[in-house]
């Protein structure tokens, strides 16, 4: 056969869960492209545009903060420690950070922080 649809999915740039199913399909009607296509069937292809259901609940109180190994990151693909927590908008830390703020589609805004300064500065314990 050398044609495959299938069901991959998108992940929330904040929580990392998914965001959004997709469909793909092999453009290229060869059987080892139909077979690539086969091979992502469930899997995580990247990361959505917009946030999650839950965290966009939270998109007009809070920034979230990511936090990072910068050790371990690489220069597009940061290494997340799983420690995030959300700060309230007008907080100055907030405003010190403005410049590094990523804002997403549905207006969804994180940036990312090395987790140790994180810690020194009390975002997680
Ligand atoms: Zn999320």
């Amino acid at each position: 056969m050398n044609f495959n649809a299938s069901i991959v999915k998108y992940l929330c740039p904040i929580c990392g869960k998914e965001a959004e199913e997709g469909i793909v399909i092999n453009s290229l009607l060869t059987e080892k492209a139909a077979k690539e296509v086969e091979k992502l069937n469930g899997k995580a292809i990247g990361y959505a545009d917009h946030a999650c259901k839950e965290c966009s609940e939270y998109k007009d109180k809070v920034v979230f903060f990511i936090g990072i190994d910068t050790n371990k990151s690489e220069k597009d693909d940061p290494y997340r420690t799983g420690h995030i927590t959300g700060v309230k908008k007008n907080s100055q830390l907030v405003n010190q950070c403005s410049e590094f703020i990523i804002t997403l589609k549905d207006n969804s805004q994180y940036c990312f922080i090395d987790y140790n300064v994180g810690k020194q500065i009390g975002l997680w314990n």
